[in-house]
């Protein structure tokens, strides 16, 4: 076993930043060493409970994991979180990254805070929280939680990571059931109506009856699991130990009745593809005899001169020179 390997079992956090610089590394050379990493320490992980949390910008996410953190270190577990932020592939900025967050948990010698990876297509940001989130397990991180913005496609990522995934609502606003257009609650295993305190309280218990009653009417997002909704606030530190109870009871449920062993392979297989699909995308991309004339016949179809499926054909005979039109003779 590496010296990194084993510096990084042992709980070495300054190891564990490093193994993690590695696989969100894209150089060729770093890829090939985070993988033999990942392949020592594969047999270590797992035992973590996986957590997604989401919710849009504002909800409290910041202030409720860093709460929850808390608390659950008290309880003696200890507590790494990693962010799949959707905004820096697009943009370069960052909704989550920016600002200073979690500053009292990140002192705790008991957490672990991993800002988001920049750069790349979400798939590829979320592969590398995938592999970080190993390295944490293998360092004796028992609760993971992975943290995304509620804003677009970076939940269903998340999903693919964790074994069950919170969404943090708020009050107010008069349109409680916000969540439900976008189609997130029903990815939810847990619904959590936040800032449930103060002049906000009564509201929050409104928007909670509504939540309950509207995912009564919706396929759960686990087979057998009824998603609770519980209120918090993360202001107050109230209302975690009612959260952490589901959690445990999904666990257990989830545990006994084989569904995360399921799931876990569901996602290994998944991500399985996923790194196929990037690495022939960009193995594609990179090739000469297509590099060459990507740009032009991009152009070709923006301007309606050229189909995709005909573009998407020449591009790819350029790729495999085996591969033919069904319709071109020999
Ligand atoms: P994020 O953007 O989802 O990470 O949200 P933040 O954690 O940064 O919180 C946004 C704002 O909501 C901040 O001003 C927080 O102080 C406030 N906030 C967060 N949780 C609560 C809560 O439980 N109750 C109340 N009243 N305010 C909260």
């Amino acid at each position: 076993m590496s010296t990194d390997a084993a510096q990084i079992l042992a709980g070495d956090r300054r190891a564990l930043a490093r193994g993690i610089t590695l696989v969100e590394s894209a150089r060729a050379d770093h890829r090939l060493l985070a993988e033999k990493l990942l392949e020592q320490l594969l047999p270590e992980t797992g035992r973590a409970t996986r957590l997604g949390i989401s919710g849009a910008p504002g909800v409290g996410k910041s202030t409720f994991i860093e709460a929850m953190g808390l608390f659950l270190i008290e309880k003696g577990h200890k507590v790494a979180v990693l962010a799949v932020d959707p905004t820096s592939p697009v943009s370069g900025g960052s909704i989550l990254g920016d600002k200073t967050r979690m500053e009292t948990l990140a002192r705790s010698s008991e957490a672990f805070i991993r800002p988001s990876p920049t750069g790349g297509s979400l798939g590829g940001v979320a592969r590398r929280t995938r592999e970080a989130m190993l390295l944490c397990e293998a360092a004796g991180f028992d609760v993971i939680i992975v943290e995304t913005v509620g804003v677009g496609q970076s939940e269903t990522a998340v999903r693919d990571l964790v074994d069950m995934f919170l969404l943090l609502l708020q009050p107010g606003g008069g349109d409680e059931l916000q969540g439900l257009k976008k189609g997130i609650v029903e990815i939810a295993d847990l619904v959590c109506v936040n800032k449930a305190d103060g002049e906000l309280e009564a509201q929050a218990h409104r928007a909670a009856a509504e939540y309950r009653g509207a995912l009564r009417f919706l396929r759960p997002a686990t087979k057998g699991w009824a998603p609770p909704v519980i209120l918090t606030s993360a202001l107050e530190s109230r209302g975690f130990s009612d959260v952490w109870a589901e959690v445990e009871r999904f666990r257990t449920m989830m545990a006994e009745n084989g569904e995360l062993e399921r799931r876990r392979a569901t996602q290994a297989r998944a991500w399985l593809w996923n790194e196929l699909g990037e690495a022939l995308n960009e193995t594609f991309r990179s090739h000469a005899d297509v590099a060459d004339r990507l740009t032009k016949l991009e152009a070709e179809v923006m301007n309606g001169r050229l189909s995709p499926s005909a573009a998407a054909r020449e591009l790819l005979a350029r790729f495999l020179p085996a591969v033919k039109s069904p319709r071109s003779p020999d």
